[in-house]
């Protein structure tokens, strides 16, 4: 990694300012997108060397989208671009005095200009054994994870003859109601509804039991009321045993124990019930707000650090005294504010740019086959066939490259038609210990020298 930092380094040496963006999501993309070609230098760092498409992440958790169909390589999105360039690396710490930051011992990047776009992670409220025991949706190792789980539960219960296990493996509890986990339900059910009637010959469809939990008194609490309620009512009777004012307190290998007493035998708890920002060491000073996210003053400056922003999920960004809810359209808009911000700064215009303010053009969420919501702006309220048509339009057009839009409308026509859920494969993960494993970067020809073994 040392050596890459200074590849980059060298390869970035124009004497432009530089703009060191730290996350490829929604938020450093649409900031690095909106720098391209433009007179600074742009160091693009992620841990991973593509930008996800998160919205539809339970649609590859429910084996009807490959994971590649919403992933897209960032070396493709600047692959003819003179001043932007990609790192995959993961950022450890930021010193905010010297303008550095580094990625692994030894290796630092420095900036002119830090745009701190990491987003969020999974966050279960300090509590490890439920951590341990449950399968988060938040990236797409955990999406494919959990496709290989709820296929290898259906083949397991084919098998059983006792019919405990079997009711613990044929039982999968969602917790949190917000629209990850009321997609993600929805979504489940089908391809139980689908799967196991047509492959499975000992399985039912009433012998596969779903269960939603959301702690406060109705789903998607971001929604208007009515639009929360025609979600319950949907998934209600499509076989989702929705419990609402509920809580998941402790979990185990065999069983999730609930607020009110209960305790539900299941191998599946999956996790979409909290997330917090997600911040590399070095920030532990910044001052947060109450969601800890990093506090950003009116033009999306880190309070207290000079030339460094924070953006999307990680920062509290606000309009009109609320803070921005964690969502794709808010982190895009700061990014690009950011980046106009920023060449305003570098161009010496001789007025500071207006406060950046949110421009909402409504949310929405499916629950599933002919069922969605969407809230437009100006109040506007779609549920039906009419808001799952206008969730499909939006979804196809925020999806990056040709080939994943069009991949994506595909598998929805064939599931559509078809009734079938195609990907039920399930993959054995690895890790490639040869790349995995590299802590020492020396190449083989240095090893061979140190060892005296070049004459
Ligand atoms: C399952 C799911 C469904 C969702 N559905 C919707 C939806 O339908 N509509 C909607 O608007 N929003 C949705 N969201 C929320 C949306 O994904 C986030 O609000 C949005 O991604 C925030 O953008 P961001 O740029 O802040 O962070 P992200 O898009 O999460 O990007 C953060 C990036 O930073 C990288 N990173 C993190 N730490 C480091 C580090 N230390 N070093 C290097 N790289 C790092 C990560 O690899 C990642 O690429 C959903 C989220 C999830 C998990």
């Amino acid at each position: 990694m040392a050596a890459d930092a200074e590849r980059i380094e060298e390869t970035l040496s124009s004497g432009r300012p530089r703009v060191l963006v730290v996350g490829a999501g929604f938020g450093g993309l649409a900031c690095a997108r909106k720098l391209n070609r433009k007179p600074v230098e742009v160091l693009l760092v992620d841990e991973r060397n593509y930008h996800l498409f998160t919205p539809l992440l339970y649609q590859v958790a429910t084996a009807l989208l490959n994971p590649s169909d919403i992933a897209y390589p960032l070396r493709r999105v600047f692959r003819g671009s003179p001043n932007v360039r990609v790192m995959q690396a993961r950022v450890k710490s930021v010193d905010f005095k010297r303008k550095v930051v580094q990625v692994s011992p030894g290796s630092e990047l420095r900036y002119d200009y830090l745009v701190l776009a990491t987003g969020s992670a999974n966050s279960y409220f300090g509590n490890q054994r439920l951590a341990e025991h449950s399968i988060g949706l938040k990236v797409l190792e955990e999406a494919t994870r959990l496709r290989n789980h709820v296929l290898s539960c259906l083949e397991r219960a084919e098998m059983e003859t006792d019919d405990e296990v079997r009711q613990s493996l044929l039982t999968f509890l969602v917790a949190g109601g917000g629209p990850t986990g009321v997609e993600y339900a929805g979504a489940l059910g089908e391809l139980i509804q689908l799967v196991a009637r047509r492959d499975f010959h000992s399985i039912a469809p009433s012998d596969v039991r779903i269960v939603l939990v959301e702690g406060r008194d109705r789903l998607l609490g971001m929604f208007p009321e009515r639009l929360g309620r025609y979600a319950e009512r949907v998934l209600r009777k499509r076989g989702i045993d929705v419990r609402t004012n509920t809580l998941v307190n402790a979990a185990d290998d065999w069983s999730a124990t609930l607020s009110d007493g209960s305790t539900i035998p299941t191998r599946t708890i999956v996790w979409s019930a909290g997330v917090s920002p997600e911040k590399p060491s070095g920030t532990e000073a910044l001052a947060e707000s109450r969601s800890k996210r990093i506090q950003v003053d009116d033009r999306l400056r880190i309070e207290g650090v000079r030339d460094a922003y924070a953006i999307g999920d990680v920062a509290a960004a606000k309009t009109d005294g609320d803070e921005l809810p964690m969502l794709s359209p808010p982190a895009m808009q700061e990014g690009r504010y950011v980046a106009r911000a920023i060449l305003r700064d570098v161009q010496r215009a001789a007025t500071p740019p207006e406060p950046f303010r949110y421009f909402d053009k409504g949310t929405m969420a499916t629950i599933g086959r002919n069922a969605g919501i969407a809230l437009v702006r100006g109040g506007l309220q779609f549920t039906g066939f009419f808001g799952w048509v206008t969730w499909i339009v939006v979804h196809v057009y925020y999806l990056i490259g040709f080939r994943n839009r069009l991949l994506a409308l595909v598998a929805w026509g064939w599931n559509y038609l078809r009734f079938d859920r195609p990907i039920r494969i399930v993959l054995e993960s690895q890790t490639d210990p040869l790349v995995e494993g590299i802590d020492d970067p020396a190449p083989p020809s240095q090893k061979a020298r140190s060892r005296g073994g070049s004459g």
